[in-house]
């Protein structure tokens, strides 16, 4: 009963990780094979979300104006000209037109 068995410990880490997956899943997403999602039977591309989140706006749907890429480079680094805040509002994303996802194309494909 008190003995905690290396096995047990394996759990504990495991669902400590297994917790931290779902709270950084975005950032995880990446870390999650194709292969694992398909053995799952989980859409490879979108784990069976049917969204794909924009890549430009990070799925927000709106990016700041200066942001290249996806990238905050300048944005905290270079304040141009101490201006009057029209620079610091956010602008939809023509990348998504706003909505910060795409439609899974693999789902789309796929689906009845
Ligand atoms: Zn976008
Ligand atoms: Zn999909």
């Amino acid at each position: 009963m008190e003995n905690i068995t290396a096995s047990e410990l394996a759990g504990f880490g495991v669902g400590a990780l297994l917790l931290c997956a779902t709270i950084a899943a975005p950032k995880v997403d990446a870390f999650i094979s194709s292969a694992q999602r398909s053995s799952l039977g989980m859409c490879k591309q979108c784990g069976d979300v049917k969204l794909i989140p924009c890549k430009r706006c990070k799925g927000v749907g709106s990016v700041r104006p200066g942001t290249m890429l996806g990238f905050d480079l300048f944005g905290d680094l270079f304040e141009p000209y101490g201006d009057s805040g029209s620079t610091k509002r956010s602008i939809p994303c023509s990348n998504c037109q706003a909505r910060g996802h795409f439609r899974c194309p693999e789902c789309s494909k796929a689906s009845l």
